[in-house]
């Protein structure tokens, strides 16, 4: 496993988003627990009703706000060890905003900028305690920087893709036939941790029918010979995820491939999500990549049954910006991460998706996810 990210980087992210906080004319930003918070200082922690708040003035020094039981743990996120921010903690019996005004030092005024993943409890009241403030949307600042990885976060990227390559590679060439989609879903969660991850995220495990279902999960169907049979699935590595579609066929005894339609069906999605892969260019429109992907798809007469978008975001979230979506002209720029997965669903019948995740480079798109594209057949037995 990597060395992950360096702890003089949260240093530079707290510097970066103070100009952003300058150039947007925000006085300072207020960020809860979630991506925000552990992109700006490395501590990972659940939201509760226990307030933690990260604070963070244009000048002035950063300041973390924690409940008193959970110091420790907060002591020992990178941000926090290294010095970069002070905290400053809360009783049991005491108001969490008492010391987040104490930390925003008197009079609050201007424009406070808040985390779009800050519960709405904590909004209302932070409303109430700063009346002369105006609340703002922190991703206005965050959200660019965030979008671009540095060299760490795309070798987390790529660690977290190659371990998912592996699990796919692994369930494909196991046993297939006779077995629920939920007891694969099992193997799926078992192998995403064997192979590195902290925690499997999503195992959509879909057989014959429900492979037309996109966000089908899993379920006591057993998947029989003569199907395909879709995996999508993922987790986190050092934070950051994987997130990997492959379509599979499963032959049984006689070795039955797939029909006439299937293989041509699949090998629409192939094409179509081969030109999106290609298309990933700096500079280019993200809605250019989800029209290389769907011009294919619609030229072949399935662009009604192309249910979603071709891609999203992927970092310290599964989905995050930047959107490969028609309407969204925001150029594509060196370090955006994004999966690209195209898919074509013929409902009660089947369908197919192919998922990669890609980097956009200086001149040419990395693509992480290694494991094979073609359609594969196995016996499943
Ligand atoms: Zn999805
Ligand atoms: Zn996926
Ligand atoms: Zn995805």
């Amino acid at each position: 496993v990597s060395a992950g990210i360096p702890a003089d980087r949260y240093g530079e992210r707290l510097d970066a988003v103070r100009t952003g906080l300058g150039e947007a004319g925000a006085e300072t930003l207020l960020c809860g627990p979630g991506a925000d918070l552990e992109w700006l200082i490395g501590y990972d922690i659940a939201a509760t009703e226990r307030l933690t708040m990260l604070v963070l003035p244009r000048q002035g020094d950063p300041i973390l706000v924690v409940p008193r039981l959970e110091l420790e743990i907060a002591c020992r996120a990178p941000g926090v060890a290294s010095s970069a921010v002070t905290t400053r903690t809360w009783e049991e019996t005491e108001d969490a905003l008492d010391q987040v005004a104490d930390a925003l030092g008197g009079q609050v005024r201007g424009e406070l900028l808040v985390g779009d993943a800050l519960w709405a409890t904590f909004l209302l009241r932070l409303e109430a305690r700063f009346p002369d403030a105006r609340l703002g949307a922190s991703s206005r600042v965050l959200r660019p920087l965030r979008a671009v990885k540095d060299a760490e976060e795309v070798g987390l990227l790529r660690e977290a893709a190659h371990a998912a390559d592996r699990v796919v590679e692994a369930l494909a060439s196991g046993r297939l036939v006779g077995r629920s989609e939920r007891d694969l879903a099992r193997e799926v969660r078992e192998r995403l941790v064997g192979e590195g991850h902290e925690v499997a995220s999503f195992w959509t495990v879909a057989g014959g029918e429900n492979s037309a279902a996109p966000h089908h999960l899993d379920s006591d169907r057993v998947i029989r010979p003569g199907e395909p049979l879709l995996f999508d699935i993922g987790g986190r590595l050092g934070g950051y995820f994987s997130d990997i579609t492959r379509t599979i066929w499963v032959s049984g005894e006689g070795g039955s491939g797939p029909d006439e339609a299937f293989s041509r069906l699949y090998g629409v999605v192939e094409r179509a999500q081969a030109a999106a892969r290609e298309a990933a260019r700096p500079g280019v429109p993200c809605e250019s990549i989800d029209r290389a992907a769907r011009s294919i798809v619609e030229a072949d007469g399935f662009g009604d049954r192309f249910l979603h978008r071709t891609g999203h975001g992927i970092g310290l979230e599964v989905h995050e910006h930047p959107y490969l979506v028609a309407g969204n002209d925001e150029p594509l720029r060196p370090g955006h991460a994004f999966s690209v997965e195209p898919g074509i669903y013929l409902e009660g019948r089947y369908g197919a998706r192919i998922e990669d995740i890609v980097v956009c480079g200086p001149e040419r798109p990395e693509i992480l996810n290694e494991a094979p594209r073609d359609l594969l057949v196995v016996s499943g037995l």
